[in-house]
């Protein structure tokens, strides 16, 4: 007898490529049989086929109050009693704009889309449009959503320009991406020494959660601050992944630097689809109708998703949420951490805020180069093992996991002892 979801997977196949809408959900990576979701509540999910799991990727980074939040919901339902969209501007647009601003002091001026790969892919628009400048430096291994320009791997020399990262995207394209090391300071100022009067904008993930964890080194981010400034280059953070999620002002209040542009997603539509991407007036003023360069977007700040962001933001402001969040993380990764230890299994584990990276190596990477030793193996070992005990984490050794405020103290303790008898048992 199969499962439900295995039989669910079997029919996907069918008619939706891979038998999913994003491709890392198919399990391609650690094999087996994605889960099919049926309902989650706080920090558990249910599959279709009754079985709980504590979850540990909150849908790739959003809720951050853990599934189906009752304060969010409620915003959501009684947003769409009013109605689902209405292609004009409600209040709902000027109280998140005003609240991201009031947030994020980078932010002047706002605007909403509805996902992060359109935040990124207008932001660098933006600052292309703002210099008259076509050039992007970007960093191997951080992801910024899925547009033509910016799915782009190293070339095969430093300083050299990338080659497309996909299938279908023209290499002219990507003709006017180059792609450096993450935490490379020393190739990042021969980048700009080179092509710094070409350069319109620089685009880095603050903190990197894309190639599994990558903290930042404080230096590698100030020196880009100073080189963008220093070239008339523009500087986005792309916080999708890490706006409200690494502390209440994201990595640009973690390591105090303050970006030209941000962009954002994940936490700020509370599970719906919203991004958005604003930073300095002079800069935002140039996107239409006030200037000349073209965005737009028939559900953009969609009435019922802005619901759910501004409740979830709101949510967030509680005393202490920050403290308490990061302090649970850490509860997960220092606990992991000594249940290998204590088993001799090489691994590091390392949390900021309420993200956190998991690493079967013994020391924490902090470049793309160290990520990719890591044992990818043990990884799907340990991710099958802990999934069959009611555990679930992203299904990719490279990818970044996620606490939510609904995590509580013994959920993680189940997380650590279970893990602790994968190890036992290794
Ligand atoms: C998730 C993510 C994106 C893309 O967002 P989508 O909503 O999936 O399009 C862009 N940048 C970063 C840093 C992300 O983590």
């Amino acid at each position: 007898m199969s499962s439900r979801s295995e039989q669910l997977f079997e029919r996907a196949q069918q008619r939706i490529p891979g038998g999913v809408n994003s491709p890392v959900r198919a399990f391609r990576s650690v094999g087996g049989t994605p889960r099919f979701f049926a309902a989650g509540d706080g920090a558990r999910v249910r599959d279709v086929d009754g079985l709980s799991y504590i979850d540990y990727v909150g849908s790739w980074g959003p809720l951050i109050l853990g599934h189906a939040h009752p304060e969010v919901v409620a915003a959501v339902q009684q947003a769409a009693l009013r109605g689902l969209s209405f292609g004009a501007p409600t209040a709902g647009e000027v109280e998140i704009a005003e609240l991201l601003c009031e947030l994020l002091p980078s932010l002047e001026m706002v605007r909403l889309v509805s996902s992060g790969t359109e935040a990124t892919m207008s932001a660098i628009r933006l600052a292309r449009g703002f210099t008259g400048r076509d050039l992007l430096i970007k960093f191997e291994g951080c992801y910024h959503g899925h547009s033509d320009s910016l799915l782009v791997k190293a070339g095969s020399g430093m300083l050299t320009f990338g080659n497309p990262s996909s299938s279908g995207v023209p290499a002219d394209f990507v003709r006017h991406t180059l792609v450096l090391d993450y935490n490379d300071s020393i190739g990042l100022a021969a980048a700009f020494a080179e092509h710094g009067p070409r350069i319109a904008a620089v685009i880095v993930e603050a903190v990197a959660g894309n190639m599994n964890l990558i903290a930042p080194q404080p230096a590698f981010l100030q020196n880009l601050r100073e080189l963008c400034s220093r070239h008339s280059a523009v500087l986005i953070f792309d916080e999708v992944m890490s706006g409200f999620r690494v502390g209440a002002q994201g990595a640009q209040g973690l390591y105090g630097i303050i970006p030209d542009l941000t962009t954002l997603g994940k936490v700020i539509g509370g599970g719906m689809p919203v991004g958005a991407f604003g930073g300095k007036r002079e800069i935002m003023s140039r996107i239409a109708p006030l200037g000349p360069v073209y965005q737009a977007g028939t559900l953009s700040g969609n009435p019922v998703a802005v619901a759910a962001g501004l409740a979830t933001l709101r949510l967030l402001q509680a005393e202490g949420f920050y403290e308490s969040l990061a302090q649970r993380t850490r509860q997960l990764t220092d606990g992991l951490s000594a249940a290998a230890g204590k088993h001799g299994v090489p691994f590091s584990a390392q949390a900021i805020g309420g993200m956190f990276g998991l690493y079967f190596r013994s020391e924490c990477p902090q470049s793309y180069a160290e990520v990719m030793e890591c044992d990818t193996q043990a990884f799907n070992r340990f991710f099958h093992a802990m999934l069959d005990a009611g555990h679930y984490f992203a299904p990719s050794a490279f990818e970044a996991g996620f606490v939510s405020a609904a995590h509580s103290e013994s959920d993680v303790a189940t997380t650590i002892a279970a893990a602790e008898a994968v190890f036992r048992a290794w």
